[in-house]
């Protein structure tokens, strides 16, 4: 028989968990007894519909733990669906497509880190991920599984002593089901292998890690019994025989089944990193139990981080759907709406039909009322985290702000109402925040909420000034942004795509409007202030017309001179709903349509900054060759800092070397 390889990936990540240093390596008890399960509840879901399989009968699923020290193998059974021998081959040959491959790809750093020789980064990483069946050989020198599937007649051996290799054989088994024989490791100086045969060690791993599996786990337990005494022996101490007694050892009952007071933090957390194959420990978990019309519980996670493939065509938002403990469906995309997509959880509930269908779910009444429930419990619960636990809640934002500012953005702003106190924006304010960690040095926080905004304005300010840029540091560097910090406001730097769309979608908050301090109807000056400026635009209209047909451009509908400026000579103004950035935001879209679209801009003049007396003067003098050539470099120079491409960059450049020679 020869040896088959397993396939690259595979071995590269059975070499590392081998020859790793993990301290969890317990876990693989766990990792086989999920397995187990997910087997039996395949072929119980399948027994629902199919004839042949009609004798299966609830009460007889069970895993089997069976301990020999004899022979140091340590065997757990389970009477599932089994596997035939091409997914013998497919399924322990190769790494499976489901969650594991999410832990690849943490893992294919870590093998580069290896690689380069540094230290091991986050050596626990393994030990908390769902690592699946390789696990078992952080115990095992030599693994043997014997499987019979439902759907074949011959049982099949599968055998690998590690990285090098395994072998399938035909083989005898009786009744459908998956052994899995572990040769466990001798002891080492640094690992006593052999605990892992001890019954108090199983019965631990078992109540730590798997107490909700629905079937029986069950392995031969020593049982204490008292001999029996002669009467005349009755004061002598009792002498004990021990005999093997086979004993449950889990309770059985879900986690979300369980009341919240009998659940630690640890269970919660380990559930989660198990079953929504995540390395990293929840921000958060809601869990809710509901009686009433619709009786169901819910167990819901917020990750701590965006998984590696969310913002791809694979990801599935959802939840597990259960009906009574039997998983009926993997994601449930009705029960999340998309703003909170990133949450991952279940809903098990009594009154929903085991073989249901998409079809029927997606009319399903009480469904609609559980999503529902969830929505506004998740917008609570979140309001209350940035409430109590602001640190926590940025975290939360750094990772998921993105889908909840699209929420509020999407559907024309159909939910900006209900979300609009979840959002937060950087801003030029300073904020600082609570550490619950260590409550005496405040941390400085990275955004403000629009709340916290508006309860900072300024007496005189009537509204919420933005602006907007790739970058906070560009933005920083605006000319206009400098003249409204310089009044005293405070400003909101969007650097995201989408922020500025939200803003203008929910166009106010409070009654106070969003404004860009780019767009010509922000509002900063006095009313002498803005007489005088209309005085001076007046006096030289004739000029601005000049320069206008000069510059020859559709979308520069006007010139004027401006107060918006501090020390900068110039600037672009939107004049319209589309600004200067949201027009470089559409026309980065794939979508031609969008390439049309141009902000109306107006370019604007300090009036205060010596050109402006210059141009006065060459106008005067009638030097209007001057003056066209500067309207082209003025107009330049605006689109630069703006970011914009400049239509003539050759041009430019001689004119401005033209200036420096003269
Ligand atoms: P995962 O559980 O993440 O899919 P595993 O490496 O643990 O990855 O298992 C790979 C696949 O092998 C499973 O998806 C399943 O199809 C199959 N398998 C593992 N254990 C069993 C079992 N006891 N009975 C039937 N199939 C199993």
């Amino acid at each position: 028989m020869s040896k088959k390889q397993f396939k690259a990936e595979s071995k590269r990540l059975l070499d590392l968990m081998i020859n790793s240093i993990y301290t969890n390596k317990e876990i693989f008890l766990r990792e086989l007894i999920s397995n187990a399960s997910d087997a039996i509840d395949k072929v119980y879901f399948r027994s629902l519909t199919d004839n042949n399989l009609k004798e299966i009968n609830q009460s007889d699923l069970q895993i089997k733990i069976i301990r020999d020290k004899e022979n140091h193998t340590l065997t757990i059974e389970d009477n599932g669906i089994g596997m035939t021998e091409t997914e013998l081959e497919n399924n322990l040959g190769t790494i499976a497509k489901s969650g594991t491959l999410n832990f690849k790809e943490s893992m294919s750093k870590d093998t580069k880190e290896k690689a380069e020789g540094e230290e091991e980064q986050n050596p626990t990483l393994i030990g908390q991920f769902g690592v699946g069946f390789y696990s078992c050989f952080m115990v095992s020198d030599k693994v043997t599984v014997i499987s019979k599937s439902v759907d074949s007649d011959k049982a099949y051996k599968w055998e690998s002593e590690g990285a090098d290799g395994y072998t399938i054989s035909e083989t005898e088994k009786e009744g459908r089901g998956t052994k899995i024989i572990l040769h466990i490791k001798e002891d080492t100086e640094d690992e006593k292998y052999s605990k892992y045969l001890e019954e108090y060690t199983i019965e631990n791993l078992i109540k730590k890690y798997s107490d909700y599996i629905r079937y029986p786990i069950k392995m031969d337990c020593e049982k204490k019994v008292p001999k029996p005494k002669a009467e005349e022996d009755k004061d002598k101490p009792t002498e004990y025989d021990t005999v093997m007694e086979e004993k449950t050892l889990n309770s059985m009952v879900p986690l979300w089944k369980k009341a919240k007071k009998d659940v630690t933090d640890e269970e919660y957390k380990n559930f989660y990193m198990q079953k929504f194959y995540d390395f990293e420990e929840p921000l958060k978990w809601i869990h809710t139990k509901v009686e009433g019309q619709y009786s169901y519980s819910t167990l819901l996670y917020i990750p701590a981080h965006v998984p590696y493939d969310y913002f791809g065509k694979e990801f599935k938002k959802g939840l597990q759907l259960y009906s009574n403990g039997v998983l009926v469906m993997e994601h449930c995309e009705d029960l999340l709406p998309d703003y909170f997509g990133f949450v991952k959880g279940l809903v098990d509930s009594e009154d929903l039909s085991l073989n249901i269908s998409r079809e029927i779910l997606q009319q399903d009444k009480q469904l609609r009322v559980i999503a529902k429930n969830i929505e506004s419990k998740l917008r609570s619960e979140l309001e209350a985290m940035l409430e109590n636990d602001r640190l926590a809640y940025e975290k939360l934002f750094k990772a998921f702000g993105t889908p909840l500012k699209i929420g509020a953005y999407d559907g024309f702003g159909i939910n900006k109402d209900k979300l609009k106190d979840l959002l937060m924006f950087h801003s030029s304010y300073e904020n600082e925040i609570e550490n619950p960690e260590d409550k005496e040095n405040k941390v400085k926080s990275d955004y403000t909420t629009i709340k916290e905004y508006v309860s900072r304005m300024k007496e005189d300010q009537k509204e919420i000034y933005y602006a907007s840029s790739e970058t906070i540091d560009k933005i920083k560097m605006m000319p206009q942004v400098e003249t409204v910090l310089d009044k005293g406001y405070e400003v909101l730097f969007l650097d995201e795509s989408v922020d500025e769309f939200v803003l203008q979608i929910m166009e106010n908050y409070d009654g106070k409007k969003f404004v860009n301090v780019s767009a010509n109807n922000i509002d900063l000056d006095s009313d002498e202030e803005k007489e005088a400026l209309k005085k001076v635009n007046e006096e030289n209209k004739d000029m601005f017309k000049f320069m206008k047909e000069a510059i020859g451009e559709e979308t520069i509908k006007d010139v004027r001179f401006t107060h918006r400026l501090k020390n900068h000579p110039v600037c672009l103004v939107s004049e319209g709903v589309v600004s200067v950035e949201m027009q470089k935001v559409l026309n980065a879209m794939p979508d031609q349509g969008n390439q049309s679209i141009k902000a109306e801009t107006v370019l604007e003049i300090n009036e205060k900054h010596p050109i402006a007396e210059k141009l006065k003067t060459l106008y005067k003098e009638d030097k209007k060759d001057e003056v066209k050539k500067y309207s082209k470099i003025l107009l330049d120079s605006a689109k630069l800092i703006e970011g914009l491409p400049i239509d003539n960059p050759t041009e430019f450049s001689n004119a401005i070397c033209e200036l420096m020679t003269k």
